[in-house]
């Protein structure tokens, strides 16, 4: 009775820490298994489809794209884990709080982050993972290992979009593939007969199931890369969203979140706060502000 007692309150206890410190602290499981799919992937498509396209004649140029893609995705993955993404301490944050001006309404001036004790600059947020105030924050990406700020956003966008590229192009080529078996082996024209005795023409239903007998893992591959397109593909097109009008995914949850401190209606309004996202510049600039962001130094030598 006892022991069945401890057991349970023991194992909860051992999987909260393994959560905590997997989801709140810094570490590598999650780059090592996203670096472990793409080499699953890649490492299909390099054995079985690569070889057999070659054979049905497609184009090289076409082939190896997915190559050239997981080259810039591989730069832009490390270049977002090994970049400081904007990390506010004592000694730059005083600089800090003159690249964004405070909006009022989300930013706040003289809010005191709890932990770091520093004021916090407008647009920043204390990151629980890393453990530091982030300028620019947007979100702790556990993909990469790092904070996604003002510095690695760049490097963040390129990685994002090239992944999903890379599993689009794949999806593209492993499709096309299956397409030329199928008109080759003329089994559209085919009929199929069921357990019940019964002559069918053959659909597409049959044609997966019977493509998924000759080739379980380009199909199985297929079937993940698919879903991974259209997840990544949306997530691409929120990203897109975010980055031509100038917010951060915190700020964008912020806002969502946000209550009057009026009189609590969700959303600012005009007759208590007449809120504009006070960081958008027109869309060229927007992108402008990522690709390259306002430096401290540039701003400290305006008078
Ligand atoms: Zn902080
Ligand atoms: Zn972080």
């Amino acid at each position: 009775m006892v022991f069945s007692f401890i057991v349970p309150t023991r194992l909860q206890r051992a999987t909260q820490r393994v959560l905590h410190r997997l989801f709140h602290t810094r570490n590598g499981l999650f780059a090592g298994l996203h670096i472990a799919l793409e080499a699953a992937v890649y490492g299909e498509y390099a054995w079985e489809v690569f070889g057999y396209c070659q054979e049905l004649e497609f184009n090289t140029g076409f082939l190896l794209l997915p190559y050239l893609l997981l080259a810039v995705n591989t730069g832009a993955f490390v270049l977002c884990a090994l970049t400081n993404p904007g990390t506010i301490t004592e000694s730059n944050q005083e600089l800090y709080l003159r690249v964004y001006a405070h909006d009022g309404v989300m930013f706040r001036k003289g809010v005191m982050c709890r932990t770091c004790h520093m004021e916090k600059p407008a647009r920043s947020k204390h990151c629980s993972v890393c453990n530091c105030c982030v300028h620019r924050f947007d979100h702790h990406c556990v993909w990469v290992n790092n904070c996604i700020g003002a510095f690695n956003m760049r490097y963040f966008l390129i990685y994002l979009f090239t992944l999903t590229a890379m599993a689009a192009d794949i999806a593209i080529i492993t499709v096309a593939f299956l397409i030329q078996v199928v008109l080759l082996s003329n089994l559209m024209y085919g009929s199929y007969v069921d357990e019940q005795g019964q002559e069918h023409e053959v659909e597409i239903p049959f044609l997966i199931q019977h493509l998924f007998l000759i080739f379980p893992r380009i199909v199985f591959m297929l079937g993940f890369v698919i879903v991974l397109s259209l997840v990544l593909g949306a997530y691409c097109c929120f990203t897109l969203y975010l980055a031509l009008t100038n917010q951060t995914s915190n700020e964008w949850y912020k806002w969502r979140r946000y209550k009057c401190p009026h009189c609590q209606a969700q959303q600012p309004h005009d007759k208590h706060t007449a809120y504009r996202n006070a960081y958008s510049k027109g869309v060229w600039i927007n992108i402008k502000e990522i690709i390259k962001p306002p430096t401290v130094s540039e701003r400290k030598k305006k008078p």
